[in-house]
């Protein structure tokens, strides 16, 4: 390919939610993109519009396993990200993250490729600061129901620091906020693809608690921008940097954006709060603004539209449920 040199990339979790973005911008940069995933929470078709490319390549294999390949770049987003996934097997998420981390590591040292970890707001547990700056250490419980998938990515962190200092490694740890668009699975049990969902089906849409607690929902293009400008930063950047929309909203008027939008008359109602539940969670995003240059441009109700059609589209059987 005259001039472009390629780059060898792998992205774990990549037929994720996240990770099938993800691969679908790197392999349209001309990047050779291998993803990895076991399917726990993924799907062969989120990716299955790559399958043709000749520089992508789909393998399934579970990151607590050590891999053997040569790349000069690492995403390691395989992990199950919401709560009734990662609780589902709680150990499992906890090796995931940990052992995952340790594997993906551990090939980065042999390759010497730059490794970026998706880390999660979940690190600063349910803050007693906000918003939640980079520099904030959290309030997290170790051993509560959440603790597997908190704890785990807290101690992936923790892992890609020692590298760091031990091996000299480069790493970059992105600290997601909450985000939403096309490919979430439709079980996936987060707040978005949830009431979307009872929206569409006209069930009854369900507030945990009051529907009071806050949440800032970034659309997913917004965040692969701001994954691949990390990625792209110098070697002294290493994060943890925060990617988020700012844009805060309580639980109850994302429930009434959503029957707007979709012109549904479903019903809201109370289900009880779960254990642990964050009250409050807004990303600070400074240091993103001017380490990466970045900042969200997608507004709730334009993601919320595109979320909404991708989900009319699956409801529909317009778009494949499975592979
Ligand atoms: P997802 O569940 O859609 O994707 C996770 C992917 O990892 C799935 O394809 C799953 O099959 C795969 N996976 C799980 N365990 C694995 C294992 N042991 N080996 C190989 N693959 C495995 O979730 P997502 O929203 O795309 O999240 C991707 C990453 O981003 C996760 O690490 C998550 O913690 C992080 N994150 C996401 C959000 C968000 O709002 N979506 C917020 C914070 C952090
Ligand atoms: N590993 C891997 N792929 C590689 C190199 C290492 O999966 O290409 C795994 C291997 O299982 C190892 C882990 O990464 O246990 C950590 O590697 P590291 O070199 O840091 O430690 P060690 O091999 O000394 O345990
Ligand atoms: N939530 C809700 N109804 C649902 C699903 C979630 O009210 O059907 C609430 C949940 O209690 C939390 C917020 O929405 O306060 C975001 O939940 P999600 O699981 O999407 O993400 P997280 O708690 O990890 O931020």
């Amino acid at each position: 390919m005259g001039g472009i040199i390629s780059k060898r990339i792998l992205v774990t979790g990549g037929a994720g939610f996240l990770g099938s973005h993800l691969c679908e911008r790197l392999v349209a940069e001309g990047n050779e993109v291998l993803c990895v995933d076991n399917y726990f929470t993924g799907r062969r078709a989120n990716v299955a519009h790559l399958m043709d490319a000749s520089n992508f390549e789909l393998m399934r294999h579970d990151v607590t396993f050590p891999l053997y390949v040569e790349v000069d770049e690492i995403y390691n987003l395989a992990c199950p990200a919401s709560p009734v996934h990662y609780q589902f097997d709680p150990v499992q998420t906890t090796k995931t993250s940990v052992h995952g981390a340790i594997n993906m590591l551990g090939l980065a040292k042999r390759t010497r490729a730059k490794m970026f970890q998706a880390s999660t707001s979940e690190v600063y547990g349910d803050p007693s600061q906000h918003p939640q700056t980079e520099e904030y250490w959290g309030n997290v419980n170790p051993i509560g129901p959440r603790s597997c998938y908190d704890e785990g990515k807290r101690c992936a962190e923790t892992l890609c620091f020692d590298y760091l200092r031990q091996h000299k490694l480069r790493i970059k740890v992105v600290r997601i906020f909450n985000t939403y668009g096309p490919r979430m699975h439709p079980n996936d049990g987060r707040v978005v693809s949830n009431f979307i969902v009872q929206a569409l089906r006209g069930e009854p849409i369900t507030l945990y608690g009051e529907g009071s607690q806050t949440r800032s929902f970034c659309y997913v293009d917004d965040l692969i921008e701001g994954f691949v400008r990390l990625m792209a930063t110098p070697d002294d950047v290493t994060g943890p940097i925060n990617i988020g929309n700012p844009g805060e909203f309580t639980i109850r008027e994302l429930a009434e954006k959503v029957l707007e939008l979709t012109g549904s008359a479903s019903e809201l109602v109370h289900r009880p709060l779960p254990e642990n539940d964050p009250t409050q969670r807004q990303p600070d995003i400074t240091r993103a603004r001017s380490v990466l240059g970045w900042e969200p441009t997608v507004a709730l109700e334009e993601g919320l539209k595109k979320t909404i059609a991708y989900f009319d589209d699956l409801l529909a059987g317009r778009v494949a449920a499975e592979a």
